[in-house]
C-alpha cells in the first residue's frame, strides 16, 4: 500500500522519540512491502522561533494532503512563567485539532507484563488490564458558553452536547469494541444532567446495530471508583470531554510510565498519533528519553489509519519482547533490572527495530 505521511516532531523530546517512530514505520515498509513517503512540517515552539506562528498554514495544508501525522510533543518551559504570552507552542496542538476536525481522542491503556513491578498498584489488580479509551474532543464545557454574573461574583460553564457530536464518537466506541472483546462501556452522569441523558439516550439507540456488543453505562463517580478497583472490567470506555480527560488521565497510571502511552486524534480525515507525553525539557537532548510511547503511536496509526492490523500486532510485538528481553529506558528501570539493559532513546528503537 502507498501512504503519505507527515512526521510533526515539534519541540523538546518530541524531536528525539519521532525520529525513532519514523524508524518503525521504515521498517515496516520494507518487511511488508509496502511505500510509505514523509514530509515534515513545522509545529509549537519551533514553528514561533521560525515563522512567529504555532501553527503556520504550510503545516496545515502538508497535514490534510496526508494519511497520517505522527506527531511529538510542543512545549517550550519559556512559556511556563508567562502565563499571559499571547502566542503560545499549545496553540499549535489545539489549532491542528481544530483544523482536522479531529473530534475523537483514543488512548489505549494497556500495561505490559514485565512492567507489573514497576507499578505502585497491586498486580493482581492490574495484570490483563486492556482498556480502550473514546474522549470526545470538540464539545462540552470547554467549548459551551461560559461568563460571570452578579458583578463577577457568579460563574457558569455550560455543559452542551448536540446528538450529531454523541453519535458520531459513540459509533466509533461501537466499532473498535467489535474489533475487541465486544463490551462497551458508556461514561455519564445521567442521574443529574440533561446532556449526559441526551449521550445515554444516543447509545442506547445506536446499541442495536450492534448487538454482539454488550453496553453498560456508568455513572462517572463510578467509573473512577471501578477503575482503580477492577481495571480488567473495562474494554472499551466512551466518554465525553471533561469526563474523559480526567479518566483518562486516571488511567494513565495503570500502565506505568508516561513514556509508555500512545494516543491518537481522529475524525473523518487524517488522524494524528501522538504519545500523550510532553516535551519534556528536563531530558531533551540527554538522549534518554523513552521512545516507546511513538513508537506505539506508529501502530495505532498502522491499525486505526491504514487498517494494517497485522503491521500494527508486530510493532506492539516488538515492544513486548524487548521489554521481556529486559531491556528498559530509565524512566521503566526498576531494581531487579541489570544495569547494561538500561538503554537511552536510539539504543533502544535499534532493539525494536
Ligand atoms: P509539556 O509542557 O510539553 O507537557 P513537560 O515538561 O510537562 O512537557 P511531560 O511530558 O508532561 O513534560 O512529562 C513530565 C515528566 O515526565 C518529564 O519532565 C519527564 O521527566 C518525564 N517524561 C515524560 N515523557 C517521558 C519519556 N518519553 N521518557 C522519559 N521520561 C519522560
Ligand atoms: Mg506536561
Amino acid at each position: 500500500m502507498k501512504k503519505h505521511i507527515v512526521v510533526i516532531a515539534g519541540d523538546g523530546i518530541g524531536q528525539e522519540v519521532t525520529a525513532v517512530g519514523k524508524q518503525v514505520l521504515d521498517a515496516i515498509a520494507k518487511k511488508y512491502d509496502h511505500e510509505f513517503t514523509y514530509d515534515t512540517a513545522l509545529i509549537g515552539h519551533e514553528a514561533i522561533e521560525a515563522t512567529g506562528n504555532p501553527i503556520p498554514d504550510e503545516t496545515i495544508t502538508k497535514s490534510k494532503a496526508s494519511d497520517a501525522i505522527l506527531f511529538g510533543a510542543v512545549g517550550h518551559p519559556k512559556y511556563d512563567n508567562d502565563p499571559s504570552a499571547k502566542v503560545r507552542p499549545e496553540q499549535g496542538l489545539l489549532g491542528i485539532r481544530k483544523a482536522l476536525g479531529l473530534y475523537a481522542n483514543l488512548r489505549p491503556i494497556k500495561l505490559f507484563d514485565e512492567l507489573l513491578s514497576a507499578s505502585s498498584i497491586k498486580p493482581e489488580i492490574l495484570k490483563g488490564a486492556d482498556i480502550l479509551f473514546f474522549r470526545e474532543l470538540t464539545g462540552d464545557v470547554y467549548f459551551g458558553e461560559r461568563g460571570r454574573k452578579d458583578d463577577g461574583d457568579t460563574a457558569f460553564d455550560t455543559m452542551i452536547y448536540s446528538r450529531y457530536e454523541v453519535e458520531r464518537i459513540v459509533i466509533k466506541a461501537f466499532d473498535a469494541a467489535m474489533t475487541r472483546r465486544r463490551k462497551l462501556c458508556s461514561v455519564d452522569k445521567a442521574n443529574v444532567l440533561e446532556s449526559s441523558r441526551l449521550w445515554r439516550e444516543v447509545v442506547q439507540e445506536i446499541a442495536p446495530r450492534y448487538p454482539e456488543v454488550e453496553v453498560e453505562h456508568q455513572f462517572v463517580d463510578a467509573a473512577a471508583m471501578l477503575l482503580i478497583k477492577d481495571p480488567k472490567r473495562f474494554d472499551v470506555v466512551v466518554t465525553g470531554n471533561l469526563f474523559g480527560d480526567i479518566l483518562t488521565d486516571e488511567a494513565s497510571q495503570i500502565a506505568g510510565s508516561m513514556g509508555m502511552l500512545a494516543s491518537a486524534s481522529v475524525g473523518d480525515t487524517t488522524g494524528l498519533y501522538e504519545p500523550i507525553h510532553g516535551s519534556a525539557h528536563d531530558i531533551t537532548g540527554k538522549g534518554v528519553a523513552n521512545p516507546l510511547a511513538s513508537v506505539l503511536s506508529v501502530a495505532l496509526m498502522l491499525d486505526i489509519s491504514f487498517g494494517m492490523k497485522e503491521e500494527a500486532n508486530a510493532v506492539v510485538d516488538a515492544v513486548d519482547s524487548v521489554l521481556k528481553a529486559g531491556f528498559r529506558t530509565r524512566d521503566i528501570a526498576d531494581a531487579t533490572t541489570a544495569s547494561d539493559k538500561i538503554l537511552g532513546t536510539q539504543a533502544m528503537g535499534e532493539q525494536i527495530l
